[in-house]
């Protein structure tokens, strides 16, 4: 039963599409009026750009198990066969701001095959299931997701560029708003996910593996870029570390990910890890040393910063 999750019931919504002879369900349980035709072509889209950077996927088959509430909900779990999505309320699973949430949950959940079900912490190689499992390394596996769940849907071309930066622009805010960011850095808020990782626990006291994590995965992406002079990019460093520890099921550390983040840049990419492992505002250093964007309301002018210096369209 372990990583199995399934469903049974009466009557369930059910299409499936394949992308490079893999095949992915899409199963749906509640009261909705699916546009399937729609639906279809927007995972398909997702998919596709995510198999397209990563070459084969780690499963033959894989379930998007989404459970359809009548009241507003927001969840998902990663498995490595399947997901279960939570959302509602089912009756607006068409309006444009649910179906963002559905396409761009699933979209995170599936990169997860990829990002800690295969590719996994040497923390969780072994999991106990018995105890708790700790580590510092959510910006990776939480926070690399997050970045690339939405990257995906803009490569796709469900998110136009304003779309994308739109999404980016949130987390920003909510990295502004949290003042857990001068009490714990990102590692050790990683480190702190299973006291209250998931709920709002003590106010100021630490920050988010999500928000934190797509943020320092942006600024590696666009640092890696601009200083390999467009050569390489977080794809690269991502594929490298999946090639080299997920076979086998070795597990990487903390240091893997900054030895390989310095080879596919320079030493210089250590003034944007350093906000990994400082409990202080993850963008102001690097506002001042490498994205010079002002601190204040920052949030609207990344794209615009991001447009001036020829960064946007390579990213996406
Ligand atoms: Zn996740």
């Amino acid at each position: 039963m372990l990583d199995s999750p399934f469903f049974a019931a009466k009557a369930l919504h059910h299409r499936s599409y394949s992308v490079n002879d893999y095949v992915f369900h899409i199963w749906l349980y509640g009261e909705a009026r699916p546009d399937w035709n729609k639906i279809l072509h927007d995972f398909e889209a997702f998919t596709k750009v995510q198999l397209e950077m990563m070459h084969a996927f780690p499963v033959p088959e894989f379930h998007f198990l989404v459970l359809l509430l009548p009241f507003p909900f927001y969840h998902g779990v990663e498995h490595t066969a399947s997901t279960v999505l939570a959302l509602g309320p089912g009756y607006k699973l068409m309006q444009k701001e649910m179906y963002t949430d559905l396409l761009g949950v699933a979209s995170h959940e599936l990169f997860h095959v990829w990002n800690v079900k295969t590719l996994r912490p040497k923390d969780f190689v072994v999991y106990d299931y018995t105890r708790e499992n700790y580590s510092r390394l959510g910006w990776v596996y939480e926070g690399f997701t997050t970045y690339y769940g939405d990257l995906f849907l803009a490569r796709s071309g469900y998110f136009n560029t304003d779309e994308f930066f739109s999404e980016i622009n949130q987390r920003l805010q909510r990295h502004f708003d949290n003042y857990g960011r001068y009490n714990s850095s990102v590692a050790e808020s990683s480190f702190d996910t299973w006291l209250d990782g998931y709920v709002p626990g003590a106010p100021a006291r630490k920050t988010s593996i999500y928000d934190e994590g797509c943020l320092i995965a942006l600024l590696l992406d666009l640092y890696i870029r601009r200083s390999s002079d467009g050569k390489h990019a977080l794809d690269d460093l991502f594929k490298q570390l999946y090639h080299d520890f997920a076979p086998g099921g070795k597990g990487y550390r903390e240091s893997d990910v900054l030895r390989l983040a310095i080879s596919y840049s320079d030493a210089g990419v250590g003034k944007i890890l350093i906000n990994v492992f400082i409990p202080d505002p993850v963008m102001n250093p690097c506002c001042k040393s490498y994205c010079p964007m002002p601190v204040a309301g920052s949030a609207l002018n990344l794209h615009a910063f991001c447009r001036n210096n020829g960064l946007a369209s390579g990213l996406l």
